[in-house]
């Protein structure tokens, strides 16, 4: 599959990748389109990680779906949260997902 894979702000390079597979639990999505968040071009916060494939803000229908995805299915047009709340703190509870502490997490 072809990626945009970031470098720098001025190299930014289409590259073949290989094709993930869905894990268990995990959904392959097809992205459709992709936000540029502020945080993507901030150079100097970007670069550390370079070469990166950015792009955490996405919507795009499900290619495959994992071992135990019961909820999804091919065809089905998803948008993807840039983190996974854990659905049981306070925040959480009041619908406040971007308030929970896995946003801030590494994974
Ligand atoms: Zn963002
Ligand atoms: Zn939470």
């Amino acid at each position: 599959m072809r990626a945009a894979v970031y470098y720098r702000n001025d190299d930014v390079r289409i590259e073949d990748r290989p094709r993930p597979a869905a894990g268990p639990g995990e959904l392959l999505v097809r992205i459709i389109a992709s936000g540029i968040c502020g945080s993507d071009v901030m150079e100097w916060y970007r670069v550390k990680k370079a070469p990166i494939v950015l792009g955490h803000e996405v919507s795009g229908t499900v290619e495959s779906a994992g071992e135990g995805v019961t909820a999804f299915h091919p065809g089905d047009r998803v948008v993807v949260s840039h983190h996974v709340p854990c659905m049981t703190c306070a925040f959480c509870l009041e619908g406040k997902h971007t308030l929970c502490d896995t946003l801030r997490s590494p994974c």
